[in-house]
């Protein structure tokens, strides 16, 4: 009698109280499928732990059976999962691992591994603050700040990385170990920003902000308006001060029931963002906006827990595809560039191409900050299409890196992390700050465990 081998990962059937799926297994496709529907990932198993001991039960025994790990918390960031084989990787997946506490006096939060940004922004919110999320509430608070996390409140306060205190990882060896500017500075230092390439995040502690409401809000226009409307955006975040912090998108929408009768359908163009003045000064910076006659306004006064429904993300998961490029400027020449890919009479199939502003805080390297403490660059360019089958995926990456070339003229050349849908160069973007992170990685993950959406080599 023959008996065959098993398969590397069924050493870890049991593992997670049975939460350890493997191909075949009846909750595999579901614990494998990320927020990117267009991500088709398929490793060797999915583990969802319920605890940092049971992460760190995954982690030895996926490295006794010879295999990898991918850290995935929301699976916002999986794209450039889309064409890189996992068949030798476990993928732990965060999502079970949630929770946030609240210190009001010390306006800190400590958050657990796969906590959302909604649940961080409603913990704080009874007490009169706030946090550095992006512009969609269901974005993991762990991928979003290990790549640096731009944020409305961005120009002003800088990168969200740059709000973490201490990070909580279960590392290779499968210790868990507390990184702070004190302990394992070298591990904390590459981790803010170097993304998912040292260990399973399981918690962090970070800075809240002292805001209980902010001024915020979106101007909307008919697409036929952007030959006005992109130009005077680009002059008008020339001169604002820092406390503005805006994106501008041309949209295309297809007619769809369950879209409100001002988006179904439609092309437009929208500025939203957020303004960290008081209503009158927040309405002076707005007027030469607000003069180009917005068919809706609705800048006002909000509860801060409601910026992050501002920018209109997918309220549930989505099949998209991206590309992604830091600009330097935004001159007439590079604004008709935009018009010529976006603007009025194109059938484009991205459904947005987003200009974010950058520049303040976000450009200054903040004192004692990780490896991506600051960002150059003045604008962030960002184009999404949605890919529900292959062959709208194949168009909305062309019209997208068509978008890309039509503005590289002005780009810079380097990348923002959780922009870039594809496997970054993170040399390219680190500079001569990646020998340092290449030696934090070495220390730290001697055996190149760790599979990162952007590796570090
Ligand atoms: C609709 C939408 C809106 C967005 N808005 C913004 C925005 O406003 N600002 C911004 O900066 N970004 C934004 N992003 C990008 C987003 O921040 C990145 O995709 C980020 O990587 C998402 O983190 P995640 O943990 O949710 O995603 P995941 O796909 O789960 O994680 C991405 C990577 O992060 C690492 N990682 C995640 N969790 C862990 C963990 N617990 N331990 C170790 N490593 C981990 C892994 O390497 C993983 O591959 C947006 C993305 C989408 C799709």
């Amino acid at each position: 009698m023959t008996t065959t081998p098993l398969s590397p990962a069924e050493h870890l059937r049991g593992l997670c109280a049975g939460r350890v799926h493997l191909p075949g297994d009846p909750g595999y496709d579901a614990a494998r499928t990320p927020w990117n529907l267009a991500v088709d990932q398929r490793p060797a198993a999915v583990a969802v732990p319920h605890s940092a001991d049971e992460v760190a039960d995954v982690v030895r025994a996926a490295a006794a059976a010879g295999l990898r790990v991918a850290p995935q918390s929301s699976g916002h960031g999986a794209g450039p999962f889309m064409r890189r084989d996992l068949g030798d990787t476990v993928l732990i997946r965060l999502h079970e691992i949630t929770g946030v506490t609240v210190d009001a006096e010390a306006r800190t939060a400590r958050v657990l591994g796969g906590t959302l940004w909604q649940d961080v922004v409603t913990a704080a919110a009874p007490h009169g603050l706030t946090a550095m999320h992006g512009s969609a509430p269901d974005v993991a608070v762990a991928g979003y700040v290990l790549g640096g996390g731009l944020s409305f409140y961005g120009r002003r306060h800088g990168l969200a990385t740059n709000s973490l205190r201490a990070v909580e990882v279960v590392t290779a060896d499968g210790s868990l170990v507390r990184a702070t500017a004190d302990d394992h500075a070298e591990l904390f230092w590459a981790l803010r920003g170097g993304g998912g390439n040292f260990g399973v995040v399981v918690a962090v502690e970070l800075d809240l902000l002292p805001y209980a409401d902010v001024f915020a809000g979106m101007l909307l226009w008919d697409r036929e308006r952007a030959p006005e409307v992109v130009p005077a955006w680009a002059a008008w975040t020339r001169e604002v001060p820092e406390s503005v912090t805006t994106s501008l998108r041309v949209m295309s929408f297809p007619p769809l029931p369950e879209l409100p009768p001002f988006l179904s359908g439609r092309q437009i163009v929208v500025i939203d963002g957020a303004v960290l003045e008081d209503d009158d000064r927040a309405a002076e910076l707005l007027a030469p906006l607000r003069a180009l006659a917005p068919e809706m306004d609705t800048f006002a006064r909000i509860p801060a827990a409601g910026l992050t429904a501002v920018h209109m993300d997918p309220p549930a998961p989505a099949p998209a595809v991206a590309d992604h490029a830091v600009l330097a400027e935004l001159p007439e020449e590079a604004v008709a560039a935009y018009l010529g890919e976006v603007g009025p009479g194109s059938t484009t199939s991205l459904l947005f191409a987003e200009l974010r502003h950058l520049g303040g805080a976000l450009a200054r390297p903040a004192e004692g900050g990780g490896v991506a403490s600051h960002l150059e660059g003045t604008y962030a360019l960002f184009c999404v299409a949605i890919a529900p089958f292959p062959e709208a995926a194949a168009q909305g990456i062309a019209d997208a890196a068509a978008m890309c070339a039509a503005m590289a003229p002005w780009t810079t050349g380097t990348h923002v992390l959780n922009f870039s849908d594809s496997p970054v160069d993170v040399a390219s973007v680190y500079g001569d700050r990646y020998e340092r992170l290449r030696a934090v990685r070495a220390a730290a993950d001697p055996h190149g465990l760790f599979v990162a959406h952007h590796p570090v080599a």
